[in-house]
């Protein structure tokens, strides 16, 4: 009863404390390393899922891998909602101007990963009709390879956005250097 025994000592090891300093009865760290741990732990995944690569992000959210372990259990299907964009499958360009109204629709600090070939480059769809990589159309912070990717290899994603936003500083979006990227996309 209580306390914290060896299986969940595990899971709380997940989440370390940021480099600070302790000592009897208090921890002190910086708030934007604070911030990072939060939503590094946090993150809320919209599944823009067209093909066969959404196949493998459902068994990547099912019981055997497990998403929920990192804190990301909870998909958010409203864009106002979601934090990180996961865009799974081949994009037509009649869809494009979709998936971006998706992304302008997410509040800022927001992420994208592309997934599998089709997102990150058109995949095996070198014609008229398939957009050649949705970083086209808007900012991707990570590529997952593959046709499909491996549950393991999107989990590897994950990983690389935690990363990222671990380390993000606050403030960064309202940086001149963010606002200039966001204008090569002709997005305010
Ligand atoms: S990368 Fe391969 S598996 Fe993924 S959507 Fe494209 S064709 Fe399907």
């Amino acid at each position: 009863m209580g306390g914290i025994n060896e299986s969940n000592r595990k899971m709380v090891d997940i989440a370390k404390a940021p480099a600070g300093y302790d000592g009897p009865g208090f921890f002190a760290t910086k708030l934007g390393l604070a911030v990072g741990l939060a939503r590094k732990n946090s993150i809320w995944p919209l599944p823009f899922a067209t093909s066969c690569c959404g196949i493998e992000f459902m068994a990547t959210m099912a019981a055997h891998y497990d998403l929920g372990r990192f804190g990301s259990e909870r998909m958010s299907f409203s864009p106002r909602q979601a934090d990180l964009l996961m865009v799974m499958g081949t994009i037509a360009k009649k869809m494009a101007p979709v998936l971006r109204q998706v992304y302008e629709q997410m509040a800022e600090p927001k992420w994208v990963m592309a997934v599998g070939a089709c997102a990150s480059s058109g995949g095996i769809f070198d014609t008229y009709s398939v957009l050649q990589g949705i970083d086209r159309i808007l900012p991707v912070d990570v590529y997952v390879p593959g046709c499909p990717p491996r549950p393991e290899q999107i989990i590897d994603g994950l990983i690389a956005i935690q990363k990222l936003v671990a380390k993000e500083p606050l403030g960064r979006r309202e940086t001149p250097e963010y606002q200039a990227m966001l204008a090569t996309y002709g997005i305010k």
